[in-house]
């Protein structure tokens, strides 16, 4: 049985993993050339933590205050789009306990689940990544966000998460190099880090080891279909460009591909949509309707000798994440809502630099950190200092996993929005138990495309 994956990020990558080994015949159809993209610069968590959907009480309110502030983590790049008016409109009637209710179990399991196979990965040395299960501090500064992180404290202890909540001097005690300037944080140990570049690298090179097509520089730009099926997709090759995929627009007929741009189609089994923040259109032309909008984030890395902090952690006023690997520290942030683009908006990157030193001030001296933020610097090489990625966002904050409702032979696996990496190995699994018609390893309802009428 012949399955063909359209994107080659992490989710689309995850479930050729599995796929194969139930058996299927599997191509990638991916469009750019697996270097780059949403996969690989993102801040490397694998979060149990983040249980609770992104569609909560409270989200809308505190992002529309934010969207005045120049230098906040959040921003709505306004548009007359209707998928941008459709999607937020959803995702504003979705902000509530209800939906926090709902989907804080699934979301719960999903996340161990798929932490528990990427440990599976790397302890089983098929593949060799930095992989850190530590657990993540969220730091906070205010009796606000003290409240708000007790609440998820609880909730998460509800879940059966493991969560120590820690006050100023043991928060210092995690970091005694750093001495965070906090009123106190929660820990969450069921939480992990992982390099994303190196597992996206080793996935690729062992799936093709074991025979998965790998097809680079492919775009998909149409779906055949008869009888409420995909009876053929349709993709052009491209000459590969310096220009990174992971910025580029939807294909359209009236703009040419670059390069050779031959045609081809292919036939299968299975179809399995996985191309992320691009994945709408596609959807769209096979006659589903998959409501989405991309989530812009930035990260900035810097390779350093010494690793000063020793936990991943959450700066949450600032909402800030930083991630210590052994010789690299990366820093990252920010939603911009809106249409893919290449534009970066550099008051937001000042903003993530500029949290940093107000919760360790230790970092305003530390080499590393001093090298990375260097505003001349940053303004000089602003191109290679800062990585952006666009996550795929629902609308209820529950990804997308399970059969199309209108395309027998078609499942959807994305808008895992925050947590693609923290969902990818069970999405992955789930979506290879599904096809395969085997019982799967949880409940997989609360994901359905049911939901979205
Ligand atoms: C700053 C930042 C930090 C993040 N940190 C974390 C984190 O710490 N932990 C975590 O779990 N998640 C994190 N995320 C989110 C995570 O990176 C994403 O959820 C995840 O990468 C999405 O994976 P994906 O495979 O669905 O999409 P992508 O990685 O975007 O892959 C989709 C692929 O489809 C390809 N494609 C698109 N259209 C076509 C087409 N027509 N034909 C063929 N191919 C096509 C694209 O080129 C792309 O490679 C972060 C995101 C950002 C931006």
């Amino acid at each position: 049985m012949k399955a063909t994956i359209i994107g080659g990020g992490i989710i689309g990558l995850s479930t050729a993993y599995y796929l194969q080994q139930e058996g299927w015949e599997v191509t990638i159809l991916e469009r750019g050339d697996l270097t780059d993209g949403c996969s690989f610069g993102n801040m490397g968590y694998l979060s149990p933590s983040h249980f609770a959907p992104l569609a909560q009480p409270g989200v809308v309110s505190q992002g529309i205050m934010w969207m005045f502030r120049q230098k906040s983590p959040f921003y709505v790049r306004p548009a007359l789009s209707r998928n941008l008016l459709d999607w937020g409109l959803k995702f504003v009637r979705a902000c509530t306990t209800e939906n926090v209710a709902r989907g804080a179990r699934p979301m719960a399991e999903l996340l161990l689940l798929s932490r528990d196979l990427t440990a599976a990965w790397q302890q089983s040395g098929e593949m060799q990544f930095e992989f850190t299960p530590t657990g993540c501090i969220n730091y906070f500064q205010t009796a606000k966000y003290e409240k708000g992180e007790l609440e998820n404290v609880r909730m998460g202890h509800d879940l059966g998460l493991k969560i120590m909540v820690l006050s100023r001097e043991e928060c210092q005690a995690m970091e005694p190099e750093l001495q965070p300037e906090v009123r106190g944080g929660a820990w969450y140990q069921d939480d992990a880090i992982l390099y994303p570049n190196e597992l996206m690298r080793q996935l690729a090179n062992l799936l093709e080891n074991r025979g998965v097509k790998i097809l680079r520089n492919t775009e998909v730009v149409s779906v055949q279909k008869q009888q409420g099926k995909i009876s053929a997709l349709e993709y052009r090759t491209a000459e590969p460009t310096s220009r990174p995929a992971r910025f580029q627009k939807p294909y359209r007929s009236e703009t040419p591909m670059p390069g050779s741009g031959e045609q081809h189609t292919i036939q299968s089994d299975l179809f399995v949509l996985a191309a992320g923040s691009w994945s709408q259109p596609i959807a769209k032309m096979a006659g589903e309707y998959l409501p989405m909008m991309p989530g812009k984030g930035y990260s900035m890395t810097v390779d350093i000798e010494h690793q000063p902090l020793r936990h991943p952690c959450i700066l949450l006023e600032a909402k800030v994440a930083i991630t210590p690997w052994a010789k690299r520290l990366r820093i990252g942030s920010t939603m911009e809502i809106g249409a893919v683009n290449d534009r970066i908006l550099v008051p937001r990157v000042q903003g993530i630099l500029e949290a940093v030193p107000r919760f360790f001030p230790a970092y305003a001296q530390e080499p590393g950190f001093v090298k990375l933020s260097d505003p001349e610097m940053l303004q000089k090489h602003l191109r290679e200092r800062v990585w952006y990625g666009f996550r795929p966002l629902s609308t209820d904050g529950l990804p997308y996993i399970g059969f199309a409702p209108k395309t027998a032979n078609l499942m959807i696996a994305t808008g895992h929005a925050m947590l693609g990496l923290s969902m990818a190995a069970a999405t992955g699994k789930l979506v290879s138990e599904m096809a395969s018609g085997k019982s799967t390893s949880m409940d997989v309802q609360a994901f359905g495309l049911g939901r979205l009428g």
